[in-house]
């Protein structure tokens, strides 16, 4: 299948990129990573190994953090402390100067999180904060609401009406 070869292509080249040794396993959990950017939803970790039932779980985990150490991907506890999965989209980064940082949505009704890509949170000094202000490195925002699939109506039959089976 020529659309799963050009898949491969992509992430032989994100490997290359950050210097990583290309190996089956990694490109498999890139693969699944990336299904999951496609929806929207960082991974479990546990999910990522499910998807993977050839793969050593541990390789698999292991392989997550290397992605995480190489800046492929990006971790986010969203308060639950049990780490989701996301792969890091540098599209829009020039040099070192990098511009993914995005907040989390929990989707109180499914549970899922997602990567809001195309949301930014800016923190600013209040009006009339003192001179200096704090250097803020790194953000980590987890909000909290309903999902676009849990908003839907035909989700909402299903939770609503379903359960009266
Ligand atoms: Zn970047
Ligand atoms: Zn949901
Ligand atoms: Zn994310």
């Amino acid at each position: 299948m020529p659309q799963h070869a050009d898949a491969n292509q992509r992430f032989t080249e994100i490997l290359r990129h950050a210097g990583l040794r290309v190996t089956e396993v990694r490109l498999s959990v890139l693969a699944v990573l990336s299904k999951g950017q496609a929806a929207g939803h960082a991974l479990l970790a546990a999910d990522v190994a499910a998807a993977l039932p050839h793969a050593d779980r541990v390789t698999v985990y292991r392989t997550l953090s290397t992605f995480v150490d190489a800046g492929i991907a990006h971790r986010v506890d969203p308060g639950d402390r049990v780490f989701r999965f996301g792969l890091t989209d540098h599209a829009h980064c020039d040099g070192d100067d990098h511009d993914h940082e995005h907040p989390h949505l929990v989707c109180d009704a499914c549970g899922v999180v997602q990567c809001l890509d195309d949301a930014v949170v800016t923190i600013q000094p209040r009006r009339g904060a003192a001179g200096t202000w704090r250097q803020i490195r790194q953000q980590q925002v987890t909000l909290h609401g309903t999902c676009q699939s849990c908003q839907s109506p035909d989700a909402r039959r299903a939770s609503g009406a379903g359960s009266r089976g």
